[in-house]
């Protein structure tokens, strides 16, 4: 008889499936199998010698992927919100004025953390599949006078991209540093960290570079970084990743992505869907909004659609809650073979679906 009052938990000691699942929401994306043996090789110390060469590679890949030659340039170990934290709070003092666009849930979230810090945010909104002009970032620069500049590239709630020409010289008129978001963008759509005048960048692993969520890749103009036992397996992930991204070359990704995501948008207009995003080409290629069926609870879709199909789509977040069903096509997962997949569930879910009479 244990002594112990607490027993080993009995759930611990049956075996541990994973079922296989087609990962088409707004990530995580499924992760080749590449990349998940490079996770599963042997364990080295943090500041073996070894180590410190794949952190190096993994400098390099990140530094291709963002399109920098900033030498300030990591893997914060955490999912994209420890990148965000980190840039965020790096770049901002308390009381220092903020400007952050919002267009989506990230705006929010990252107005909420610069809030926690005590800076004066202020915010520019516009409504859910929006983005603003460079003369409406231009006065608000002028207005409210901030030190930092926060927007969102790939809007993951709405599924936006936002353009990015010409803020960077803005910002820097207005003595301010560019902040951007492309978690849910970067690999999948252009952008130039360096060219288009970004100062500070982070993207998350979990989406068009497939690498399992734990490491967030960062970039920030002229800072200290830190120190700690890094996930080391994780870093392992991520620099099979970045290789692929590096084999695959940014530019032939981002036609992918695009391709493939103009492919689904096509195939969805003739089943007579609606896309949630009027302005072509605003479209986010990695994760395509679908205006919620009318008559459907989208809910019963995306289960419908996990149960039969194995496949996850998702529905809307923060204020696309309850307006869209959201399908990701990142990494390996951007396919037109995982479109007509993604297609024929639709269209079977909506033949199943209880429709009410409207
Ligand atoms: N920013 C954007 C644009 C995102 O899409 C996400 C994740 N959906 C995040 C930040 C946060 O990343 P994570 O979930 O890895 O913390």
């Amino acid at each position: 008889m244990s002594a112990l009052s607490v027993l080993p938990p009995e759930c611990l000691l049956q075996p541990f499936i994973v079922p296989k699942r087609l990962m088409l929401g707004p990530g995580p994306s499924n992760v080749p199998a590449r990349i998940s043996a490079a996770g599963a090789q042997p364990m080295l110390g943090h500041l073996h010698a070894e180590t410190i060469e794949i952190m190096n590679q993994i400098k390099s890949g990140i530094q291709y992927a963002f399109q920098t030659q900033n030498r300030v340039t990591l893997a914060v170990s955490g999912p994209g919100h420890a990148a965000m934290e980190c840039a965020i709070f790096n770049s901002l003092e308390p009381g220092e004025s903020v400007l952050i666009a919002v267009n989506g849930i990230w705006g929010e979230r990252a107005a909420e953390i610069a809030e926690r810090i005590g800076a004066k945010v202020n915010t520019v909104v516009t409504s859910a599949g929006g983005y603003f002009t460079n003369e409406e970032i231009e006065q608000a620069l002028d207005k409210y006078r901030p030190v930092v500049f926060f927007l969102t590239h790939g809007e993951s709630s709405t599924g936006v991209v936002h353009p990015i020409d010409g803020i960077g010289d803005l910002c820097h008129k207005y003595n301010c540093l560019f902040l951007v978001d492309s978690v849910a963008a970067l690999g999948g759509t252009p952008i130039c960290m360096d060219e288009q005048g970004i100062d500070i960048m982070y993207t998350g692993s979990q989406k068009v570079l497939n690498a399992p969520p734990g490491t967030a890749p960062i970039s920030f103009s002229e800072r200290a970084c830190y120190h700690h036992t890094g996930p080391i397996t994780s870093f392992y992930g991520l620099r099979e990743s970045l290789a692929i991204l590096a084999e695959t070359g940014l530019e032939n990704s981002w036609k992918r992505h695009k391709e493939v995501a103009e492919y689904f948008h096509k195939g969805l207009e003739e089943m007579g869907l609606k896309l949630f995003v009027q302005d072509k080409k605003a479209r986010l290629p990695t994760v395509t909004t679908i205006v919620a069926p009318p008559g459907y609870d989208w809910r019963e879709i995306t289960g419908y659609i996990m149960k039969t199909y194995n496949i996850e789509i998702s529905g809307g977040l923060g204020p696309s809650a309850g307006m869209v069903l959201r399908v990701g096509l990142m990494g390996c997962n951007s396919s037109k073979a995982n479109v007509d997949l993604v297609l024929e569930a639709l269209a079977d879910a909506l033949k199943h679906c209880h429709k009410s009479r409207v």
